[in-house]
């Protein structure tokens, strides 16, 4: 019998929390933790009579990330009711969208081996709101609800099913969140769940197109989850099909400590929702003007920069992806090229020692800072480690600072000079007479190594 090659077919829907201050629909302030139930209101808690309001700077978040995707903005778009009852639910249903998300089509470039080869297309981009939390483990035999997070704005970025390795679907998150952050709407952050991924998955006959049954994976955050529970449930729906057993279109849940998925539910009827235009909430009509402002704001996307910097300014793949993960970094990388052609030198200098002083202190050097320190270094002024270790922290923490200054404040300028080094070398030579007197009569061995103008020497061995 002859052997059946199964394709992969996977498609995500990846939830992005906005950092807005307030919520979608009242003024009750969005934050991460904190004690349960202090933010919240009547709007957010649904009590009758309460009439929502949308927030503005939302639209505008979800119209930055439409931008830098390259959506079709719907001009016109509107909220609906999804009902359905759960605890952390307390309105009874959810404002999303359905019908008329606002936007629809766009795309998320993808990194694979250092480099981007392909779009994967989105399906929509909607803007709904998160519902509370149910706490498990604070009573033993009661369910603690928290409903801090509900009304919380959350983008639903939906991708075409057309993603099909686990590594491809890797690289859409971290894409995904590159640009979040680039476009701050969100802090992207997995473990705080301000960055969540749904995952379905099928499997068909390589070379067809008729999609397979799927299932949904839900909560997995991290990428490394994602990959292993696809890789997963790659082997076990081909185990199914390969003994031509169906596979159940279900939800599954990802359990990190054997690597498996297991069956939650079986997916629920898709008209289970009851989907209706949100009566209290007008539809939205957008300003092309302000499109258009908003459009001025979005910065050069990751993904761009990493090939420019790649393919015009010479930079190797490893270090246009560290400076490139930070919005911060690459801006810095930016500004210096303009004051240091030298764009490999600066693209070692962002890199290495500006990004692991920024991760040890949280500051990063001005451009010219560190367009100075680049100079200090290459006329030999300065040497690379001494630049690195000390004169940069020093700087990072002195805004106003020049790197000339800072250099000879600090004492680390070398010379070259013979006045200069000449009567240290005579101090050196007349504070070890025994060892020049054996180096005159023939003793060759340098097995002695002196530090600075420290005259205790110390033995090495050779
Ligand atoms: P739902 O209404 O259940 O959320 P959607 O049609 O919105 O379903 O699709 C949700 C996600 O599932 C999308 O990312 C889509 O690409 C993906 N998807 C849909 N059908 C399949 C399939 N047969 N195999 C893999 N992924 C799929
Ligand atoms: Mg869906």
């Amino acid at each position: 019998m002859a052997h059946t090659v199964w394709q992969p077919v996977i498609g995500l829907e990846l939830h992005v929390q906005l950092n807005t201050r307030s919520k979608l629909f009242c003024s009750d302030e969005v934050a991460f933790g904190g004690e349960p139930n202090t933010r919240i209101s009547e709007i957010s808690l649904g009590y009758p009579g309460t009439l929502p309001r949308l927030n503005k700077e939302a639209v505008r978040k979800a119209l930055l990330l439409s931008l830098a995707c390259g959506s079709n903005i719907n001009t016109r778009f509107y909220f609906e009711r999804k009902n359905y009852t759960y605890p952390d639910l307390p309105k009874g249903y959810q404002l999303t969208q359905s019908r008329m998300p606002v936007c629809q089509g766009g795309s998320i470039p993808v990194r694979l081996n250092g480099r981007y080869a392909r779009q994967v297309p989105l399906v929509r981009i909607q803007l709904e709101e998160d519902a509370g939390k149910s706490l498990h483990d604070v009573y033993q035999e009661f369910t603690a609800l928290d409903f801090n997070r509900a009304g919380t704005p959350l983008l639903e970025v939906v991708t075409a099913p057309a993603i099909h390795t686990p590594e491809e679907a890797g690289a859409v998150v971290a894409e995904l969140r590159r640009m979040v952050r680039y476009l701050d709407i969100s802090d992207g952050n997995m473990e705080e769940a301000s960055l969540r991924c749904d995952a379905n998955i099928s499997l068909r006959q390589a070379g067809t197109d008729k999609l397979g049954t799927r299932v949904e994976i839900k909560n997995l955050n991290s990428i490394r989850f994602l990959q292993q529970a696809l890789a997963f449930e790659i082997q076990r729906q081909e185990g199914l099909l390969n003994r031509s057993l169906p596979v159940v279109q279900e939800t599954r849940l990802f359990d990190p400590d054997s690597g498996e998925t297991f069956a939650m539910r079986t997916k629920e009827d898709l008209n289970d929702y009851r989907y209706f235009p949100e009566p209290d909430l007008p539809p939205v009509a957008l300003d092309p003007e302000w499109i258009a402002q908003i459009s001025q704001s979005v910065p050069e996307m990751p993904a761009l920069r990493y090939e420019r910097y790649i393919s015009r300014l010479d930079v190797p793949e490893a270090e246009a992806a560290l400076i490139t993960e930070e919005l911060r970094l690459a801006n810095l990388f930016d500004l210096t090229v303009t004051l240091n052609g030298n764009t490999r030198k600066v693209a070692n200098w962002v890199a290495g020692p500006v990004r692991n002083t920024w991760t040890a202190t949280g500051n990063l050097p001005a451009p010219h800072q560190l367009a100075g320190i680049i100079t200090l270094v290459e006329s030999g002024k300065v040497s690379f480690s001494v630049a690195a270790q000390q004169l940069l922290p020093h700087l990072t923490a002195r805004p106003g600072y020049g790197a000339e200054e800072a250099a000879s404040e600090l004492g680390i300028i070398q010379t070259a000079q013979e006045e200069v080094i000449l009567p240290h070398v005579h101090e050196l030579l007349s504070s070890f007479p025994d060892k020049v007197n054996a180096y005159r009569k023939g003793e060759k061995r340098f097995d002695w190594v002196f530090y600075g103008r420290n005259t205790k020497a110390k033995r090495q061995p050779v």
